[in-house]
């Protein structure tokens, strides 16, 4: 039996079934969350008895770190191994404010949505990843740094939306065993309708953001695939029903690539079709993949971008390029080494 992915209840359950008190499950259960220990040995204020009992029908983990590569902006990129043998990556980003660690992880193994412009798409998809294996990601982190994640991105590998039973269970382990605020935590889509219309009836607290990437139906459509089967129009109603009954903002996530999307024209049509919705922009500079020849904006052309949007009364943020050096910035995730 595998420890890591068991709420503390499950933990109790564990112990009355070995004879062992509830207080036995606490402290487990601070190994595993807080302490982030990778074997049953390190937990060194249950007995040694104990240990060897527990050992012979259980361990902490099961997943593999196969390759780690450290960035010069000290990003970290892991390629982790389940044990079937598929892999993911998961990041973590240290931004200037060293109390922040946040982690970007991967919901599903490759991804079936085919972006042009994103390399996980190219590999196709391969399978949803369990509750149990989005949070041994963040496990994984922790244990290989002795640090602990304050803040969770889901913008690994994979549409968090069409796996939204095991990522909604992850939420809420991040929430209630990792004691990861759920405003701490983001969900990014690239605009899977019915997943948006199941979170607007939610109640969670956490950020929706949409890879929109296009202002117009056209253009939209010669990038993400999925603009023919859940249309602007209808993501723009889906969205405006989401902030009505959550009354949260969201975030507007927009890839700028020269020459397609990055024109005066374009940011107009975005502000014609953001006017009524409450939100921020996060404007990404294309990160370049070797699968294609999209480029990346000038600095100018993004610059004058964002100030087109910001006229609008919109606030905006370009997003930093965090890990290119080990392909480890927004949409060079592939899962292999
Ligand atoms: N599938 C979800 C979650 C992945 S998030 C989604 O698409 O929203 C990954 C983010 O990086 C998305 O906003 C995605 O559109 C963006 N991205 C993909 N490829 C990229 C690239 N080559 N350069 C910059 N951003 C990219
Ligand atoms: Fe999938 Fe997101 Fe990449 Fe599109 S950008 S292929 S939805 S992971």
């Amino acid at each position: 039996m595998i420890l890591a992915g068991l709420t503390l209840e499950e933990l109790e359950n564990l112990m009355s079934e070995l004879g062992a008190t509830k207080f036995r499950a606490k402290q487990i259960h601070n190994w595993i969350y807080s302490k982030s220990v990778s074997s049953i040995d390190e937990m060194t204020n249950l007995s040694k008895d104990f240990r060897e009992q527990l050992k012979s029908i259980a361990s902490v983990t099961d997943t593999q770190i196969k390759i780690k590569q450290v960035s010069k902006d000290g990003t970290i990129k892991y390629l982790i191994e389940y044990p079937d043998g598929e892999c993911v990556e998961t990041v973590l980003m240290r931004f200037d404010n060293r109390a922040n660690l946040t982690a970007c992880v991967s919901s599903q193994v490759g991804c079936a949505v085919n972006c042009s412009f994103c390399a996980t798409g190219k590999g196709g998809f391969r399978r949803n990843l369990t509750y149990k294996e989005i949070i041994e990601q963040v496990l994984t982190i922790q244990r290989d740094t002795g640090l602990k994640v304050t803040n969770i991105v889901f913008m690994g590998q994979g549409e968090p939306l069409l796996n939204l039973e095991n990522v909604l269970k992850a939420l809420e382990l991040f929430n209630n065993d990792f004691q990861i605020g759920a405003r701490r935590i983001t969900i990014s889509t690239s605009g899977i309708i019915p997943g948006i219309n199941r979170l607007a009836d939610s109640d969670l607290q956490s950020t929706l953001a949409i890879s929109l990437h296009a202002p117009t139906h056209d253009l939209r459509k010669q990038i993400m695939p999925i603009e023919n089967k859940y249309p602007l129009n209808d993501l723009k109603n889906a969205l405006l029903n989401y902030i009505n009954k959550t009354g949260r903002r969201i975030t507007i996530e927009y890839i700028l690539i020269h020459g397609f999307n990055d024109m005066p024209q374009a940011a107009k049509e975005l502000v014609y079709f953001l006017k009524d919705l409450k939100c921020n922009i996060n404007l990404i500079p294309y990160n370049s993949v070797i699968e294609n020849d999209y480029k990346k904006p000038s600095v100018n052309d993004t610059m004058k971008f964002k100030y087109l949007l910001e006229h609008s009364g919109k606030k905006v943020t370009v997003r930093l390029e965090r890990g290119a050096d080990i392909d480890a910035a927004c949409g060079q995730l592939r899962g292999r080494a």
